[in-house]
């Protein structure tokens, strides 16, 4: 099925570059396909995933709760899972201003005087009020909206005062069990249509998005890609090896479907179906440990975000010829930690987080406009390391809880779809 997803993908990719170039102007080609077959089918098809996201989460997540039938221990799993999101977080952003600061992105870019440079940022809430959103006032609102934070708080506590009531409660832990069956199977179902909902994704954004875009800004294009790479290989996997005492290869292309469709859905969000049915039936992390860090990963877990952020500000410091101290770096790292938390998993939420940054050290927020051309593109890249960086947290977690199946770990075939 990767196979097929990527081909497809990448026929997309080709499809969606052609159009920019020679069929910009063909106003059908632009009615009839970029903003009719492929927005009708890409949306549908995110709809889909989107879908998914609520029951798919609230089920699993009473199974697993009920499944480590211990508050200690879920307490115990959560703190490892938080704690290792911080590191992940803090070490990606850590590599990026270290790769930045060597090689000093936008130092001879060449900003045509007179510009008009305009970037309004959204308001950014403080960070107290993330702590206060936690809790929902209202549950209903809560999974009505999809709050990612809000709907693990009340399921946990809800699974947790199913399990207080013993015996009385088993019938409806039995019925979660059959009910994450079934929502399981609707992921396996909805993936046998994923090789076209993503063509039509990658043909609608690269015909409304051009390559060309890119060459102006290939010095700071080129540093995100390459410190997205470095994490990914070097940092997480090294993490895996030493913490997780599994096999990063193995793991890799393991994760290969679920980082195509983070790739090209561009939301940590919506792919939660398909990086819990990855790291559940493919790599054997049971449930208990799944359903509860991968969802509250892909909510508060950002370290390809936190990498654009890193190398942008240093690139947005150069071109503006400010010098930053090493207590503006400190800063750096410390705010694109709290803000990943406090931004939700959906496409473009890491400008958001850049402008809070920008601000804390004192930089043109307005530089975002230099960088927004390209950061459609560089969102579908990180966006996949987002999701990368959530299953190796998962995985560490419940090796270090001895959660996981070794035997479906290291069976290539194990879980897989055939389509
Ligand atoms: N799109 C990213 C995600 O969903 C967030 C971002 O960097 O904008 O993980």
């Amino acid at each position: 099925m990767t196979t097929k997803i990527i081909t497809w993908m990448i026929v997309g990719l080709l499809l969606g570059s052609l159009i920019n170039t020679f069929a910009d102007d063909v106003a059908f080609v632009q009615d009839y396909f970029v903003h009719g077959v492929f927005h009708v089918v890409g949306t549908i098809f995110i709809n889909l995933l989107k879908m998914l996201v609520v029951p798919l989460v609230v089920f699993s997540l009473i199974c697993g709760v009920c499944g480590i039938g211990d508050v200690k221990k879920l307490g115990r799993v959560g703190i490892k899972a938080f704690s290792l999101f911080l590191l992940t977080t803090a070490l990606a952003i850590l590599l990026a201003l270290l790769v930045s600061i060597a090689i000093n992105p936008g130092k001879n870019f060449n900003l045509i005087p007179g510009t008009q440079m305009e970037f309004v940022a959204p308001e950014s809430p403080p960070i107290t009020q993330v702590f206060i959103e936690l809790v929902p006032g209202n549950p209903v609102a809560a999974f009505a909206e999809g709050n990612m934070l809000q709907i693990i708080f009340f399921t946990i506590l809800f699974a947790i005062c199913l399990l207080m009531l013993g015996e009385r409660g088993r019938t409806l832990i039995d019925s979660a069990e059959k009910m994450n069956d079934v929502m399981m199977r609707m992921v396996n179902v909805v993936m046998s249509i994923a090789p076209y909902g993503v063509f039509a994704l990658m043909a609608k954004n690269f015909a409304l998005q051009g390559i060309d875009l890119i060459l102006p800004m290939i010095g700071y294009f080129g540093m995100v890609v390459l410190v997205l790479m470095c994490h990914v290989t070097g940092t997480l996997m090294a993490l895996l090896k030493f913490l997780g005492r599994v096999n990063p290869i193995q793991f890799l292309k393991k994760m290969r479907t679920a980082q195509a469709f983070a790739f090209s859905t561009s939301s940590s969000g919506a792919t939660i179906p398909i990086t819990l049915s990855t790291v559940e039936k493919r790599m054997g992390v049971d449930n208990s440990t799944a359903s509860f860090v991968v969802p509250f990963g892909a909510t508060i877990n950002m370290d390809g975000t936190a990498i654009m952020q890193g190398v942008a500000t240093v690139f947005i410091a150069n071109i503006y010829g400010i010098e930053l101290s090493l207590t503006d770096y400190l800063t750096v790292i410390g705010m694109a930690v709290l803000a990943s938390i406090g931004t939700a998993g959906v496409p473009g939420a890491g400008l958001i987080m850049l402008a809070m940054v920008l601000n804390q050290v004192g930089l043109p927020v307005e530089g975002i406009a230099l960088i927004m051309g390209v950061d459609r593109l560089l969102d579908m890249m990180r966006t996949a390391v987002n999701i990368t960086g959530d299953a190796v947290v998962a995985m560490i977690v419940a090796r270090s809880e001895d959660n996981v199946s070794m035997e479906i770990f290291n069976d290539p075939d194990a879980g897989a779809v055939n389509l």
